[in-house]
């Protein structure tokens, strides 16, 4: 074994910089936060090549003395902390010393200053921990800094940046929350001498949300408020219609400083209960403002994460403001507007006068068991799906389309082979749920109950099948075969449907413009953030292939790092028919009820939907009889 050394400080920077840097948005958060301490009110931020080449911010800030130029880059050298009780009562963004040693350890960096009382300020360089002497620097008042070559010394770091639009989008990120966290700033963003952002100091919060998230969501946002003991909550919570993929949309900040928190976020999201499918995401952007002695927010290398004296007291507070304001716009009683139930299948006593059990996790008990979502569009399940006159048609007519009528017989639906193959491999199926289904008129007696289960009768017993599951696994099986036949059609749009995103988004969808064309979805660069939908997939029937190319953009985006090609196409399928499947809360009329389940024969594993969820459950006959004392 080795005799122990004490590392030199070259290389002690190097694992620090490793903690607070880990790619080039993490140096323009620290510089912004830098710049923002110093009580700024206009930063301009340039970079080129996502950053990676350059990073330029110049503020208008207090500067820095020219006997204190040199300590900027010591570690653990800071002019916001002077004793550890200090830690308790931080008040700034920045307090560890640490941001300026760690950028100067891995770049080349040129820090240029000068306050408002000098009549001239300086400047000097640090290159990958090397320091030169301070000169004279005839600039404005304020700070200028450039981080050139970011990881030129750590090669293998270097290697790992993305795409320099990706690299662009993080930063763009960063900006975006240092932009919402504080009205009043001039902040402008340049990529490759390019103005990508200019946030006047005059657009308040709803035109910064405006600005980057676009008019959807800012026309759908209600402000909140509350004030518990020392605590503000204040803020703007979305309309549930403004929902998301992704909890990307869930901006959280605490004392001016963006943070991560699981819990408070539960309890946001939690707030939406039955107001949101599954899977989806409400959007907000909320802001806590505290006695910075109520938190410590020394607990995580780049600050993002904090713990709280009390989390309980805070998720009671965001939990009951969040869902009182949403009970205020009267948007439960939406969801509770007509009870589509065809028929009362299950007599009221059944439930021996209590409520109905929550079947679908709304947490709202009053809400009658007809709970629905987005109003029922019929499934697309007929195959191939005829289309007379592709060349007119526009996705942009999604909600004017009269549904698709789904007439056909199940017999019409399915080609004579195909019920051939579906019935020798559920022959050939070890499972007794799958020899249930034999023969398939037997299902035309399947009732639907709370507008989300089918349930039928079959020689084995009672089968409940989940409508959304099944039809979910039998298009994800569609999608999949014919794209792996080459069978997939396309509709190419006459007009071109505009995406509106943002940078970071559009850049994701770029680098995986080869994947959503195997989809069917191709996509082109229209230039500042806007993609162009070229085509979409023929068998989305008149679902919105605008909202499902959304969908994808959340699920990329939501992702920490990208999964294999294999993986993406597979959970993009999954993916696309989630969305096209129908419902719980969808009303089925028996022809649509018959076809479905005549198809549930086709797939390959009806019995799980592509997220390994059941599609069906089997109450066996012989369960029954013992239940009931009949054997
Ligand atoms: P911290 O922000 O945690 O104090 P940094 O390494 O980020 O540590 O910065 C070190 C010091 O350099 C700060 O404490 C501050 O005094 C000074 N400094 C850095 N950037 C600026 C700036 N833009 N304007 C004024 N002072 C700055
Ligand atoms: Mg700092």
């Amino acid at each position: 074994m080795a005799h122990i050394q004490q590392l030199p400080s070259s290389v002690v920077t190097k694992i620090a910089a490793g903690e607070v840097i880990e790619r080039p948005a993490s140096v323009v958060k620290e510089l912004l936060e830098n710049s923002i301490d110093a009580g700024s009110t206009r930063i301009d931020v340039e970079i080129e090549q996502g950053g990676g080449d350059l990073i330029r911010v110049v503020d208008n800030g207090c500067g820095i003395d020219a006997e204190d130029m040199a300590l900027a880059f010591a570690s653990h050298a800071t002019s916001k902390l002077r004793n550890a009780d200090d830690l308790f009562h931080i008040e700034t963004l920045g307090f560890r010393g640490e941001a300026l040693a760690s950028i100067g350890g891995v770049a080349q960096v040129m820090l240029q200053s000068r306050t408002h009382s000098q009549l001239s300020g300086c400047e000097i360089t640090c290159h990958g921990g090397e320091l030169s002497p301070v000169r004279a620097w005839n600039g404005t008042p304020g700070t200028r800094i450039e981080v050139k070559h970011l990881f030129f010394n750590t090669p293998v770091r270097r290697k790992f940046l993305r795409s320099t639009s990706t690299e662009a989008g993080h930063i763009s990120e960063n900006l975006t929350r240092i932009a919402l966290a504080h009205p009043g700033l001039h902040l402008t963003l340049k990529h490759n001498g390019k103005l990508i952002y200019e946030v006047p100091g005059t657009a308040d919060l709803l035109e910064r949300v405006g600005l980057f998230f676009g008019e959807e969501v800012r026309a759908g946002l209600y402000p909140i408020e509350a004030q518990r003991e020392d605590v503000h909550l204040y803020g703007f919570i979305a309309d549930p219609s403004v929902e998301r993929g992704n909890a990307k949309l869930q901006y959280l900040f605490l004392n001016g400083r963006w943070i991560r928190d699981r819990s408070l976020l539960h309890a946001f999201q939690e707030a939406y209960r039955g107001l949101l499918m599954t899977g989806r995401y409400a959007v907000g952007f909320l802001f806590l403002d505290m006695p910075p002695d109520r938190v410590d927010v020394n607990v995580h290398p780049t600050k993002c994460e904090v713990r709280f004296r009390e989390g309980q007291f805070l998720y009671s507070m965001m939990l009951s403001t969040v869902r009182n304001r949403l009970s205020a716009e009267n948007l439960t009683a939406k969801l509770q507007v007509t009870s589509t139930l065809q028929k009362p299948m299950v007599p009221p006593s059944t439930y021996g006068g209590h409520m109905p059990p929550d079947v679908f996790g709304t947490g709202f008990p009053q809400a009658p068991p007809s709970f629905s979502g987005p109003l029922p569009l019929p499934p697309v399940f007929p195959e191939p799906a005829p289309r007379q006159n592709p060349s007119l048609s526009s996705p942009a007519q999604e909600n004017g389309n009269p549904p698709l009528p789904l007439t056909k017989g199940e017999n019409e639906s399915l080609s004579a082979a195909e019920l051939q193959s579906a019935f020798a491999s559920a022959q050939a199926s070890p499972s007794s749920v799958e020899h249930s289904f034999l023969p398939p008129e037997q299902n035309s007696h399947a009732i639907q109950l709370y507008n989300a289960y089918l349930v039928l009768e079959t020689p084995e017993g009672m089968l409940v099948i989940d409508q959304h599951a099944l039809h979910e696994r039998i298009l994800f099986e569609q999608f999949k075969r014919r794209i792996r036949e080459g069978t997939l059609e396309t509709q190419r749009l006459l007009i071109p449907e505009p995406l509106e995103l943002n940078a970071e988004q559009a850049a994701l969808v770029l680098e995986h413009q080869n994947e959503l064309a195997e989809l069917g979805l191709q996509v082109e660069d229209f230039g500042g953030g806007t993609i162009l939908l070229q085509s979409y997939p023929a068998i989305l029937g008149n679902r919105s292939p605008q909202k499902i190319l959304k969908a994808v953009v959340d699920h990329l985006t939501g992702k920490e790092r990208l999964p294999t090609r294999e993986h993406l196409l597979n959970d993009l399928l999954s993916l696309m028919a989630c969305h096209s499947a129908v419902r719980a809360g969808d009303a089925l009329n028996p022809e649509q009820i018959a076809s479905l389940i005549a198809q549930r024969h086709l797939a390959d594993d009806a019995h799980h939907c592509p997220h390994g969820r059941p599609t069906a459950l089997l109450f066996s006959r012989h369960d029954l009889d013992r239940q009931f004392g009949r054997i």
